[in-house]
């Protein structure tokens, strides 16, 4: 009976010690959030300090090109937002184009993008750094469970091989879509893709065709 008594009291002094220890530590806020993905307020993208911020994209009415490695967003401009300050006065007038240049960073490419914003018309040739697979680790360290799921279904359907790091997003709908190396032209909502694919390169025409 005492035996056990004193195990009882070394087993309750050990968790007070063990107790003391982690409250006193110095990282007071290090278990306060243990499960990832991201919450929606810290997501990438759709997150208050996201790329695509929710309070933003409601402005907005264009596609995207989304990388995955850095979360960037790049309009193409094939239609004007609302808060594009040169919304109505475009250079050239009815058929001025828009030039575009992305830089994605040094491993992950860069690409080109002319727009006709008046026509809902917009070409990108984008050249593929030598780094440009997908990095999943860090989607789900950065992404709500939402953004990261549209990527992941988008991925699936696609066929795992056939996606690298550079997706499509709408700025109005919110929806992620990839551009599959197997695919040569789809339609999404009131945009039609037409995709030329090379090796390192994929050239990506977007029509902007609303149903009459
Ligand atoms: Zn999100
Ligand atoms: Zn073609």
């Amino acid at each position: 009976m005492h035996k056990i008594k004193k195990t009882l009291f070394l087993a309750v002094l050990f968790f007070i010690i063990l107790n003391f220890r982690a409250s006193s530590g110095c990282c007071p806020f290090r278990e306060t959030n243990n499960s990832w993905s991201a919450s929606s307020f810290y997501c990438g993208i759709c997150g208050f300090y996201g790329s695509l911020t929710k309070s933003l994209n409601t402005h907005l009415s264009s596609i995207g090109l989304l990388h995955l490695r850095t979360l960037e967003v790049y309009d193409t401009r094939i239609r004007l937002s609302v808060t594009d300050e040169n919304a109505g006065t475009e250079p050239g007038g009815q058929d001025g184009i828009l030039f575009g240049y992305c830089d994605f960073g040094e491993k992950y490419g860069y690409a080109h993008i002319n727009s006709m914003p008046n026509r809902g018309i917009a070409a990108v040739d984008i050249t593929y750094g030598y780094d440009d697979e997908i990095d999943f680790t860090f989607l789900e360290e950065n992404l709500c469970p939402d953004c990261l799921n549209k990527i992941l279904t988008g991925y699936r359907e696609a066929g795992a091989d056939n996606c690298r790091n550079l997706f499509l997003i709408d700025f109005q709908t919110m929806e992620i879509y990839p551009l599959p190396e197997n695919v040569v032209s789809f339609m999404r909502d009131d945009y039609y893709f037409h995709i030329d694919h090379a090796e390192g390169r994929d050239r990506v025409l977007i029509f902007y065709v609303p149903g009459r």
